[in-house]
């Protein structure tokens, strides 16, 4: 067998197990997950969308600043 699986999850979401992104392995919300949520939702939807994934995060990453992992990216976008 030389044939290589395709990607096993099409999109860039989060392994709720360690909350690496399932696609590309970075830490969740990786540069492309950040993208797609960007086109994906409302600014204010995305704001709770990503307080929720930082909720469901913190026990999973007890030692992880969440707040500029979760939200700070969206700040720096709009004000870029
Ligand atoms: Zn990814």
């Amino acid at each position: 067998m030389t044939a290589r699986p395709g990607p096993l999850y099409p999109w860039h979401i989060p392994d709720m197990a360690t909350y690496d992104c399932r696609r590309c392995g970075e830490p969740w919300p990786c540069e492309d997950a950040r993208l797609d949520l960007i086109e994906l939702w409302a600014p204010a939807e995305l704001d709770l969308r990503m307080t929720a994934e930082m909720r469901l995060a913190a026990p999973v990453l007890p030692d992880v600043p969440l707040e500029p992992r979760f939200l700070g990216w969206i700040r720096q976008l709009r004000e870029g």
